[in-house]
């Protein structure tokens, strides 16, 4: 487990043990699931659709072996159960706010019960969008329950009449790998709950789709070339676990995200001139698109690099960003290549 995550949620639970500091508690865990849900956030927003339906890890032993449709619908499926049906007692986000129509989900189950090919086919059906819009919905009206809760409310237990009422409703399959579900939230308390699908169950899932999202970026950088058009390695960079390089459709490099259809200018500008990239270029040196323009800390980096490119080659200049990484970190490496192009230029030619 992340450790960092896993320190905070071991800080959060012990901090809900105590009377004097179970509003704080309460106040961290809030926070701490506004930090998990920015990753599922970068996900849907970064990565294209067929990315949600591929099970990269398929037959492994442990739940990053699912999609990232799977993963967050069933992380978010279980939440809005237990908060609804079994916490807050009133109706589900799902029926409420008429999600499963929108999201156009043939089931209703928390989808333990899907197994192989099934979790792919059911993960190619959803609309992720507005999967990603109840994903929200269910977080905002959770963290709602949870700052109306009092500490006397963490005792609160579960009975038949909510064993029969889950049954009733559902939302768990019959089948034995889903159907335990039942009586495994039915065994606690309201702290209980908190402890399990409104934290931990998160940090699993969250880190399963980490897993599962970075090996599709090392699947899509697999033969494609390592050379980013504006100039940068994608070899060196310090995005490579998020971004599959921009030759690829798993492109989630800051410009191509935030630009229209999430291609990078540079990449557009390529395009249409039909090069295969900004170093084959010759309004280069005054070029201020994209990465380049002028308020990008890269920009001067990334035009230097371009420039190398331009004179010795991209073999060359892999090996030079191979040797420059061995003395400083990535960070770095833009620090000092960024002050001035020219400069920056000759600093790679001496490297
Ligand atoms: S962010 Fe840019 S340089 Fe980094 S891996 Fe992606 S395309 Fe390559
Ligand atoms: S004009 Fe700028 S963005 Fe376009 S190819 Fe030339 S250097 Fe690249």
């Amino acid at each position: 487990m992340n450790k960092d995550w896993s320190e905070k949620n071991k800080e959060i639970q012990k901090l809900l043990s105590k009377e004097a500091t179970f509003g704080e508690a309460i106040k961290k865990l809030i926070e701490f699931r506004e930090e998990l849900f920015q990753q599922i956030t970068w996900i849907v927003e970064g990565y294209p659709e067929e990315a949600f339906y591929q099970a990269p890890f398929a037959g492994a032993d442990g739940v990053h072996s699912t999609t990232l449709a799977f993963s967050i619908w069933h992380t978010f499926r279980i939440e809005d159960i237990v908060a609804h049906e079994m916490i807050a007692v009133d109706e589900q986000i799902l029926f409420k706010e008429k999600y499963l129509k929108k999201i156009a989900s043939p089931i209703i189950t928390t989808a333990n019960e899907l197994r192989g090919e099934e979790i792919t086919e059911f993960s190619k059906k959803l609309n992720i969008k507005e999967l990603y819009l109840y994903t929200k919905a269910v977080k905002e009206s959770s963290d709602k329950i949870l700052l109306e809760l009092q500490y006397k409310d963490l005792k609160r237990k579960f009975g038949e009449d909510t064993k029969e009422k889950l049954i009733k409703s559902k939302c768990v399959s019959e089948d034995e790998e889903a159907f335990w579900l039942i009586d495994y939230w039915c065994g606690k308390d309201v702290k209980g709950l908190i402890q399990m699908p409104f934290s931990r169950h998160w940090i699993m899932h969250i880190e399963a789709m980490q897993r599962i999202k970075n090996q599709l970026c090392k699947i899509a950088r697999k033969g494609a070339d390592p050379v980013a058009i504006c100039g940068l390695s994608c070899n060196h960079c310090f995005l490579g676990a998020w971004c599959g390089g921009c030759r690829t459709e798993y492109n989630v490099c800051s410009f191509a995200t935030c630009s229209e259809g999430r291609i990078c200018p540079n990449v557009k500008c390529c395009n249409e001139k039909n090069i295969d990239g900004c170093y084959e270029c010759s309004e280069l040196e005054t070029c201020e698109k994209g990465f380049f323009v002028p308020s990008n800390d890269g920009a001067n980096a990334a035009k230097a690099q371009s420039l190398y490119i331009r004179k010795y080659g991209k073999k060359e200049f892999l090996k030079v960003q191979t040797r420059l990484h061995e003395k400083h970190e990535f960070q770095k490496v833009q620090e000092v290549l960024g002050r001035d192009y020219k400069e920056a230029l000759k600093i790679l030619e001496e490297t």
